[in-house]
């Protein structure tokens, strides 16, 4: 596990940071740090992830206080480790999950919509070339099957709550006031679970760990959010799922670099090839394809293959590949070679060794004048 900041020091607030100092610390991080803003950084969508996860414990008075006591292991032990924590787990899910869940058991039944997740895929080139079904594994909360969300054990009833007759709020008199108040017995639920299902606690949700597949269209890129509805988190009393947002990053590939739907390559042609003109094989994503290298081509050409790139997403078109052209200087001449080389520069009307000697004069000339001044 890797070691967490400091929730204060993530957001750079003090601790007795309030309420408005906490939000506006977390706004300028958010802002600064937001994916939107910053795609394909990872640095970036780190820290913003780190500093939304400070945010929704400091914001909450009852998580602040837990993690002021306990730092991260008193919220990290809440949610795996429940043994030996010496806190009942109905208190844990009150103050940890308390405004995820919007309460649990004899708390509030109002219908509470399940939040939205989001999952970020990491796919190859070749996925997003050819399409692919890919399952991931999504931990949620999701509605429990025992009880189908009702808290009760099957067979069981939920029962109006005796004291307030289903109101949720009795009435109390203090003095000349009447005042209303949230019924003790059942929390302003009006009703009561008598026999909480035991695989859930009474609470209706449970904690799942879901595969989900998903269809890697061909074309998509980094960046590319599917939106996969109903399968985020379960809704409470009724109330419908969250969403599930898959965010595609196409892992970078070590022979090709992606620009838009065009794959772009290199490949290493002798000087002899350029000079002359040529057949040459390349290396594609589906295996070798036959580029015609024109004569005269000059390094750094950019070479095209139609249809051997990226097909454009929902659409039958495909990109190209783009082979950049690096030309090899020949090493080690033996002397006929060199000989017939100096013919060559002869019949060109050039010489190689005096072109040489003025270059380096010139670039030499140059720098003097430099330091002079
Ligand atoms: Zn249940
Ligand atoms: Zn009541």
């Amino acid at each position: 596990m890797t070691q967490k900041r400091d929730y204060y020091q993530v957001l750079n607030v003090d601790r007795d940071a309030d309420e408005n100092e906490i939000k506006k610390a977390y706004r300028k991080l958010a802002i600064q740090f937001h994916p939107d803003k910053n795609p394909n950084n990872k640095e970036a969508e780190d820290k913003f992830k780190e500093a939304t996860e400070a945010y929704e414990v400091l914001r909450d008075p009852e998580k602040r206080n837990t993690y002021d006591r306990f730092g991260h292991a008193g919220l990290e032990g809440m949610t795996t480790d429940f043994s030996g924590f010496g806190v009942n787990l109905d208190d844990l899910f009150g103050d940890v999950f308390g405004d995820l869940l919007g309460g649990f058991g004899g708390r509030q039944r109002a219908p509470k919509r399940g939040r939205s997740l989001q999952y970020n895929l990491e796919v190859t080139l070749e996925d997003v070339i050819h399409g692919k079904q890919v399952s991931i594994q999504v931990p949620r909360i999701e509605t429990c099957s025992t009880c189908g969300g009702s808290g009760a054990k099957p067979g069981t009833d939920v029962i109006t709550c005796p004291r307030c007759h289903g109101r949720g709020q009795i009435s109390q008199s203090q003095g000349f006031f009447t005042m209303a108040r949230t019924c003790p017995r059942c929390h302003g639920e009006g009703e009561i679970i008598q026999d909480p299902c035991p695989p859930c606690n009474g609470k209706g949700v449970v904690r799942n760990t879901r595969e989900i597949k998903l269809n890697i269209d061909k074309g998509v890129d980094s960046g590319f959010k599917y939106q996969l509805r109903g399968e985020g988190e379960a809704g409470l009393n009724g109330a419908p799922p969250g969403d599930l947002y898959v965010v595609i990053n196409v892992a970078p590939h070590e022979r090709f670099h992606r620009d838009e739907n065009n794959l772009i390559t290199s490949a290493k042609i002798s000087f002899i090839q350029a000079t002359l003109g040529a057949k040459i094989s390349v290396q594609g994503i589906d295996g070798h394809e036959e580029l015609h290298i024109p004569p005269g081509t000059q390094y750094g050409a950019q070479l095209r293959i139609p249809n051997k790139g990226v097909p454009i997403y929902k659409r039958s078109n495909i990109g190209d590949l783009i082979v950049e052209i690096e030309i090899e200087t020949p090493t080690h001449l033996n002397s006929e070679e060199r000989r017939k080389l100096e013919e060559f520069a002869a019949m060109r009307g050039e010489s190689a060794n005096q072109e040489h000697e003025g270059f380096w004069e010139k670039l030499l000339g140059r720098h003097e004048e430099d330091d002079t001044e």
